[in-house]
């Protein structure tokens, strides 16, 4: 595959270092809050990577941390009269919550920054050793930014135009305004461990770059998150990691793009700002996800609730089809009928498509346009009274009813049962309408009554009414179903 490697600020043929392994590193949350539609975007960016990968041969090894100490927990911990190891616990726990409604995959090795504490010390010290760190006389230790020559390699920055706009602070004793904290000196009341330079805690840089070789061969193959990351803690990270070992950190960094609401930047201050919480209280976590995969991963993602609500169809399409695909299979009896050879070219140029599209960069945007036509060929077979009741008609559905089911599982949607889905999805448009289904079933069932009755102007008058309430009733020969209008 392709991938854009924001290292060479270009594509690359993607090879791993070590035969078929795959050291694939992303930074995760930082557990102090829930987590909003940008951490969804992450999240299913890189699930749908790893997937990728796996599908395509890869053993891959996916390390995924989590920062469960940092400003952020100890501030919020303070807030509310609680430990930070609670507040971690409690949002490592809120997190998994949301991410398994994503259909997030669980990574190969979750290491937690307070149970490697050891390791980040020891890197630490390996920096001093080399020259490239300083502890200072109140036990901080930073890193000596200008004593690694690669510096702003990864995010393209200039080390002097930097230089031009870093201050130190007010009781900070950084040589260098550019130094960053490899290690923090303990304030009063916050946790902390007993280290070589007093009782502090380690820099949020330094976990990643601890953490990685601990549990990889470095080079990584991939380091991964969002685009805010790369600097500066993906570029601290480089710089921590390549001064210590002296080899390349990671051979290929993928970044994905920002999420934005109504064009705008997301910020609690603007009141533009939702957690995936927010947004599953109205919709599906399909949705969201299928709507996520709707654009390029490093396009910006414009979020609004009418663009869900697009998505939302989309998705109801791609279920109904695969609904009529499986009623279509259900026949018992299958006419002969001469090989749809035109039908069946199409559909192997659109696998093929498909395949190229995910490996050109991971185009799920580009993948879903492919669905949509296998969808369509779908339909046509459908429609085409002969094709579809002959074995050629049964062998197309069959195909795309595989093909579909081999791509949900690299999309990590369309993989539940379309008719139990379907309803869901029913109910779930029903709660935003505002609509009862325990009223619409109540009339449904009282229309019922009124046709067997043949009192025709009682059963009409019930079908308007529930079309007021934007229900709209098919009449099947099991029985009434509704949908939302
Ligand atoms: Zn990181
Ligand atoms: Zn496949």
């Amino acid at each position: 595959m392709r991938l854009y490697n924001t290292l060479k600020r270009r594509k690359e043929e993607f090879t791993p270092a070590h035969n078929n392994d795959v050291n694939m590193y992303v930074c995760g949350i930082t557990a102090y809050d829930l987590c909003h539609i940008g951490h969804a975007r992450s999240s299913v960016v890189f699930d749908v990577l790893y997937r990728y990968l796996k599908h395509e041969g890869y053993d891959v090894n996916f390390i995924r941390n989590f920062t469960d100490i940092d400003d952020k927990i100890i501030k919020r911990a303070n807030e509310v009269g609680k430990e930070a190891s609670e507040i971690a616990e409690k949002f490592i726990g809120e997190f998994y919550v949301d991410m398994d409604r994503l259909n997030i995959e669980r990574p190969s090795v979750e290491p937690k920054c307070t149970e490697h504490i050891p390791e980040m010390i020891a890197l630490t010290q390996r920096l001093i050793d080399k020259g490239h760190a300083y502890a200072t006389p109140s036990g901080d230790v930073y890193f000596k930014v200008r004593s690694f020559e690669g510096y702003g390699k990864l995010s393209g920055r200039n080390i002097d135009e930097l230089e031009s706009g870093a201050r130190i602070a007010p009781g900070e004793e950084k040589e260098d305004p550019l130094d960053f904290a490899l290690w923090k000196a303990a304030k009063p009341g916050e946790p902390f461990w007993e280290s070589p330079w007093g009782k502090g805690r380690p820099g949020w840089h330094l976990e990643c770059s601890a953490m990685s070789e601990k549990y990889a061969d470095l080079p990584l193959d991939i380091h991964g998150g969002g685009q805010d990351l790369a600097f500066p803690h993906h570029e601290n990270e480089v710089a921590q990691s390549e001064a210590a070992t002296g080899k390349p950190f990671a051979n290929y960094w993928v970044h994905n793009g920002f999420v934005q609401i109504n064009s705008e930047k997301m910020s609690k201050s603007l009141g533009n700002f939702f957690t995936i919480r927010d947004i599953l209280a109205k919709f599906l976590p399909e949705t969201l996800r299928y709507f996520l995969l709707t654009m390029h991963y490093r396009s910006p993602l414009d979020f609004s609730f009418d663009a869900l609500e697009e998505a939302e169809k989309g998705l109801k399409r791609i279920y109904s089809a695969l609904n009529q695909i499986d009623e279509e299979l259900a026949r018992d009896k299958w006419k002969k009928s001469p090989f749809p050879e035109e039908l069946v070219k199409e559909l192997d140029d659109l696998e093929k498509h498909f395949a190229e599209a995910m490996a050109d960069d991971l185009n799920t945007a580009g993948a879903l346009g492919h669905v949509f036509s296998a969808i369509r060929l779908a339909g046509r077979v459908a429609e085409d009274k002969n094709l579809r009741k002959s074995e050629g008609g049964r062998d197309l559905f069959a195909r795309i009813k595989a093909d579909m089911a081999d791509w949900a599982s690299v999309l990590g949607i369309f993989e539940r049962k379309p008719a139990e889905f379907l309803l869901e999805l029913r109910d779930s448009r029903a709660a935003r309408a505002g609509i009862d289904p325990a009223k619409v079933r109540e009339l449904l069932d009282a229309r019922a009554q009124a046709r067997k009755d043949k009192d025709f102007a009682r059963s009409d008058a019930i079908r308007d009414e529930l079309a007021a309430m934007q229900v709209e009733v098919h009449d099947t020969p099991q029985g009434a179903t509704w949908d939302v209008l």
